[in-house]
Order: C-alpha cells, then sequence, then structure tokens
C-alpha cells in the first residue's frame, strides 16, 4: 500500500524525522484557513502540494507558492480536481514554505536482486533524480544495510557521507536518516523515500517530500486503518474485499467467476480472444472464488459480478478438484435462489462451464434446477465464445 505525502510526513512526524508543518485539506476554503491559521504565527508563505500517489507533481504543476491566505485558496482551487498521471486531485498539503539552500536524496529500500536492504543517498536530490540515476549512476550511492545491526549513528554518517553530502549538511541527515529507518523498520515499509531532503537556508535538515510503500502482508500486526484510501477503490471492488472475495473490475462486459487464479486469468484471455469476433467485447472482471465454492461464496460472487452496470453475460467457470463440480452446481442453483430471496432477480444468461472432478454430476444438477437464465456449454472455448455473443446481443439490444 502506497502512502499519500502527508500520511507519510505523519509517521515521520512520529518517529522525529524533521518535517515542515502542514495540515491537509480537501476544498480550497479548508486550504485558505490553514493558510490563515500560518499567517497568524507569522508565516503567511505557504506552500500548496497535490496529494496523488505518483511522483513528478512539482513539474506537472502540482506543487505551488502562496504568499497570503486568499492566494493559498486560489492556488488550491487550482490544483483541487487536476489530473496527474491518471490520479485525481481529492486533497492538498498546505505546509509553511521552506527556504530550501539545497536538495538532496536519501531512501530505504528492498534490494529484491541482491536479497538484501539497500540505503540510496545523493547530493543531487531533487526532480531530476531519475536523470541523474540514468546518466550519472556514480552520483547515487547505493549501500546495502545489514538486517540484523540496521542503521545506527555510525552507519547513517556513512550512507550520508558516500552519496557526497557536504560536511555542514552530514551531522542532520544522518540523524534523519537513522530515524527514517526506525520508520522504514518498524512500520514494515518496503520503501522510505526522501527526495528532497533539504538543507534550508537556517542550517537544518529536512524532509521536504516524503513516499512510503508499506509491505501489505504486514497489515497483520500493524494498525494501518487511518490509511485507507476511499477515493480510490472502486466501490464493488470494496464491497468484495468486505466479502472476501478476489475481485479485480475490468471494462468489458463479460462477467467472469472462475475457481483458481490461474483459470481465471486464462478464462479473461480467451473471453477477451473470443470477443474480437463479437465487436471487440471484452471481460468485466477478474473473480476467484478459490477451492472452497460454497453456495453462499457463489451467491456473493453472482451478486457482486452482477451488480456491475456494464456486464452484459457471466460466464462461470470452473474445473473441478478438490471441491467438486457437484458441490459447485448445487452452490450456484442455491446461488439463484438466495438472490431470489434477497430481492435480486437474475435477468442476465449465465454461461457455466463445468469440467473435472464429478463434471457429469454437476452438469445433471444444473439440467435438472433448469434455470431460465443458466445455459451450459462443455469447452471453455466454446463457452467463452457463447459469454462473449450474448454480451454482444445485449449490448445490440437483441
Ligand atoms: P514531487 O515533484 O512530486 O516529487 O514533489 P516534491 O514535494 O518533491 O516537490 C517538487 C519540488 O517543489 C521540490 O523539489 C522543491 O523544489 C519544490 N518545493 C516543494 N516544497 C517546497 C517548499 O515548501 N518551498 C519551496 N520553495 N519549494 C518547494
Ligand atoms: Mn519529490
Amino acid at each position: 500500500m502506497d502512502l499519500f505525502e502527508y500520511q507519510a510526513k505523519e509517521l515521520f512526524a512520529e518517529y522525529g524525522v524533521l518535517i515542515q508543518r502542514g495540515r491537509v485539506a480537501s476544498t480550497a476554503a479548508e486550504a485558505e484557513s490553514i493558510a490563515a491559521e500560518f499567517a497568524a504565527s507569522g508565516k503567511p508563505q505557504v506552500v500548496i502540494k497535490a496529494q496523488v500517489k505518483t511522483g513528478g507533481r512539482g513539474k506537472a504543476g502540482g506543487v505551488k507558492l502562496a504568499g497570503s491566505p486568499a492566494e493559498a485558496r486560489a492556488k488550491a482551487e487550482a490544483i483541487l480536481g487536476m489530473d496527474i498521471k491518471g490520479h485525481t486531485v481529492h486533497s492538498v498539503l498546505v505546509a509553511e514554505d521552506i527556504d530550501i539552500a539545497e536538495e538532496y536524496y536519501l531512501s530505504f529500500l528492498i534490494d529484491r536482486a541482491e536479497r538484501t536492504f539497500l540505503a540510496m543517498c545523493s547530493v543531487e536530490g531533487g526532480v531530476e533524480i531519475e536523470e541523474v540515476a540514468r546518466t550519472k549512476p556514480e552520483a547515487l550511492a547505493r549501500i546495502p544495510v545489514d538486517p540484523l545491526t540496521g542503521v545506527d549513528g555510525v552507519t547513517a554518517l556513512q550512507i550520508v557521507r558516500a552519496g557526497g553530502l557536504p560536511e555542514y549538511a552530514q551531522a542532520g541527515a544522518a540523524e534523519l536518516a537513522e530515524r527514517l529507518w526506525a520508520v522504514f523498520t518498524d512500520e514494515d515499509a518496503t520503501l522510505a523515500e526522501v527526495n528532497p531532503l533539504v538543507y534550508t537556508g537556517d542550517g537544518r535538515v529536512l524532509a521536504l517530500d516524503a513516499k512510503v510503500t508499506l509491505d501489505d502482508n504486514a497489515a497483520f500486526r500493524q494498525d494501518w486503518a487511518a490509511f485507507t484510501d476511499t477515493t480510490a477503490v472502486d466501490p464493488l471492488e470494496a464491497r468484495a474485499r468486505a466479502k472476501h472475495l478476489n475481485y479485480v473490475k475490468l471494462d468489458g462486459a463479460v462477467g467472469i467467476i472462475g475457481n483458481g487464479a490461474g483459470l481465471v486469468m486464462s478464462t479473461l484471455d480467451v473471453v477477451a480472444y473470443a470477443g474480437e469476433d463479437f465487436g471487440g467485447v471484452r471481460p468485466a472482471n477478474f473473480l476467484d472464488i478459490g477451492g472452497g465454492a460454497s453456495a453462499e461464496v457463489m451467491a456473493n460472487g453472482l451478486d457482486i459480478v452482477l451488480s456491475d452496470p456494464d456486464v452484459r453475460s457471466v460466464l462461470v467457470n470452473v474445473f473441478g478438484g478438490i471441491t467438486a463440480c457437484d458441490a459447485v452446481a448445487n452452490g450456484i442453483v442455491s446461488a439463484m435462489a438466495l438472490l431470489a430471496e434477497r430481492g435480486d432477480q437474475v435477468t442476465h444468461p449465465i454461461v457455466v462451464r463445468l469440467d473435472g472432478n464429478k463434471a457429469a454430476e454437476g452438469r445433471a444438477i444444473l439440467d435438472e434446477a433448469a434455470l431460465p437464465v443458466v445455459q451450459q456449454v462443455a469447452t471453455m472455448d466454446n463457452a467463452a465464445r457463447r459469454a462473449a455473443e450474448l454480451a454482444a446481443a445485449a449490448a445490440n439490444g437483441v
């Protein structure tokens, strides 16, 4: 999970990593009142920064200075709603302006190729760091960090010296690096990056920007509820997650339900391929209902898939293994009953392909149930073709 800059900076503050003071705002009026507080404390100059989970905000016009509360309002107005590399700006950070003397770079990350932690540091930080990394790789120091000893005062000093930071900035930068290491390890991050790390006109070293990626595998032992981003999550994906379903929304018209991630992935390909003959019909989602497809799981899955207004037909593609096809077939029959009970009448055609363990029994159960919207097709290719054809027909009002 990636954090917004303001969230990363909240973490930094908890660990004593020096940052500029600031607060987040989601309206221009809020930005103005935060700026007014800074003005009242004798700091009328503020910076308004777009909060989006992508870099290059400065270059995209998402970072602007404002000299008064009124100007802060106008700049926030301009930045809110902006699109930066496909990310809509829903909030801005209003922070006290910092007198920047120099811009450096510092990060901790996991170097998967070398199977180690890595510190990266450079005296040439700022918005051109990618350029520096490409054209002058020697200017970006890469220092492996031993996970057992971590980063203490001595290692921190080695890191900032390797990055070529000037003598006068080394102590402040090393102290910040030591604290940033604590953020990185204690918060189970896979990336903690500060670009730029600045040396200010009054001789302080602080994190002007903050980028943190948390390791989702550690969520069970961390309290990250406050970081959940409700603006980015698709509402259907959020509902699916609440029901512990492995669902990803796509942009096509054929709803997909399958068991096993590999089977579902190949079902997406086969549907997209078959759909080419029907004017480019594509899959509407990825949904893996996993091994134990109970009636309830099947009902929840169908419910989510059919709630997608773009869906015109559904393909249920199951290869019976430990969960045999007769159980899946019973699941589909009960799911239809459950949905009818909930008042969700199913009208879209559902193509079912059952194969593998107890396929014959499963098919017999569905034949017996004679559900009006369900049609069975024996092979994966033909089932995909039929589902695509039905979606195209529905879209054309046939
Ligand atoms: P990014 O472009 O998304 O990485 O956003 P940054 O937070 O790194 O900001 C980009 C650039 O804007 C920085 O390198 C600074 O030069 C400038 N900037 C950011 N915050 C301030 C600030 O408080 N004061 C001033 N004067 N410039 C800032
Ligand atoms: Mn930056």
